[in-house]
């Protein structure tokens, strides 16, 4: 097969699409601008405590999808981990997700699961509709005492926007339950990598049909140079952003080190509107299975994303439809290029569906090629 294929980013969509070309026999360069590999997922030993920090903020694997299980197993030994997570408000300590203790430390009752049920139903504000956003969704699922303590405050932080101009699916990623499950997470395959996220990317990678060129930007116009490219870089990034921004949130990382353990679990939410920062990430809980005497800890603040800045959270409000909507009819009329990954596509994507439409926009690539069909500019579509 003499397609010279390649591929724009070497986080888990790059790694996963180039892999799977690779294994059918392309030849496949995947460049990263960055000087490692696994993209947001970058995981990093700190030489001086030993701890395996997540540079860019937790990441944590779970998933309801057996095939992209079996997958990362074969490029990693997964560690068994749950993920647990508490929320300090007006100087109490809560359980999260919404659970049936926090329920019943909030309301400082001891009610039992359909008790908890009927005193929620009392508070909840159904509306009239179907929610059509997030606060509309959180006052139908919880009711406002619940919502405006645990929710308001920590979603103008972290969207810095009122909740009721984003999207009800931003809430829905979280659990509510009426019993003590404080699992974060509701699927049946929950791990960490053993040697983290970028050993595990740096697997995949490993294959004679993959050259892997790190500290490479390569811009839009030496991309079109290739027989076919896959994108997953910034959508807009692709059209030189002439049609506007598509906006994000960055995140800022305050480090800092302690002795011991210092927050006792891995991620303490901070809701208060007064506190600047949303969460607290201790990082040696995410390896339960090492020891370290001292700890990293990264407090979190989020904000608008700059020219200059990393983007992580795509954040999707009406105006960033309308100019989606623009870009994405003009993907669609592009030929050679396919967009990939929560970048490409603008999507807030968790790690276990960039890999499932990883393998997805390999396969679309491999069956239109073998067909002699058009390869789409999108496996799955931004919109
Ligand atoms: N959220 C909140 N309070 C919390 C936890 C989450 O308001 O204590 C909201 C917030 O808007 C967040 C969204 O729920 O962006 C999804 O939370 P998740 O933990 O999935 O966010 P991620 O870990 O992806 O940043």
């Amino acid at each position: 097969m003499s397609d010279d294929i390649l591929m724009v980013g070497a986080g888990l969509s790059g790694a996963v699409a180039g892999r799977a070309l690779a294994e059918a026999g392309f030849r496949v360069t995947v460049a990263d601008a960055r000087a490692h590999v696994a993209g947001n997922c970058h995981t990093e030993r700190c030489a001086e405590t030993g701890v395996m920090v997540h540079v860019h903020g937790p990441h944590i694997f779970h998933t309801g999808n057996e095939t992209v299980w079996d997958y990362v197993n074969r490029f990693a030994r997964f560690r068994p981990y749950r993920h647990q997570v508490r929320t300090t408000l007006g100087g109490k300590v809560y359980a999260m997700p919404i659970n049936l203790l926090t329920i019943n430390q909030f309301f400082g009752r001891a009610l039992r699961p359909d008790e908890a049920r009927a005193f929620i139903n009392e508070q909840a504000e159904p509306g009239s509709e179907a929610p059509r956003n997030f606060e509309e969704q959180a006052l139908a699922m919880m009711g406002r005492a619940l919502y405006e303590a645990f929710f308001k405050g920590y979603t103008e932080k972290q969207w810095g926007c009122p909740p009721s101009a984003l999207p009800a699916s931003i809430l829905k990623r979280l659990p509510m339950r009426f019993n003590y499950d404080d699992n974060y997470f509701a699927h049946p395959f929950q791990g960490m990598p053993e040697e983290g996220y970028t050993e595990m990317v740096a697997r995949i990678l490993d294959h004679p049909g993959i050259a892997l060129q790190l500290g490479r930007r390569v811009t839009p116009q030496e991309a079109r140079a290739h027989d076919h490219v896959f994108w997953s870089g910034p959508l807009d990034a692709w059209f030189g952003h002439d049609a506007g921004r598509l906006g994000y949130r960055t995140l800022d990382f305050e480090r800092f080190t302690a002795s011991g353990d210092w927050q006792g679990c891995a991620v303490m939410n901070w809701p208060d509107a007064d506190v600047p920062f949303t969460r607290i990430t201790e990082h040696k809980h995410f390896a339960p299975w090492e020891s370290h005497e001292q700890s990293v800890l990264y407090r979190e603040y989020s904000r608008a994303c700059g020219a200059e800045d990393t983007p992580y959270y795509p954040i999707r409000l009406a105006a960033e439809k309308a100019m989606l909507a623009e870009y994405a009819t003009r993907a669609r009329a592009e030929t050679g290029v396919t967009f990939l990954g929560r970048l490409g596509t603008y999507r807030y994507l968790d790690m276990d569906v960039t890999i499932a439409e990883a393998l997805e926009a390999a396969r679309g690539f491999i069956a239109a090629r073998a067909e002699g069909r058009a390869v789409p500019a999108f496996m799955a579509e931004p919109l």
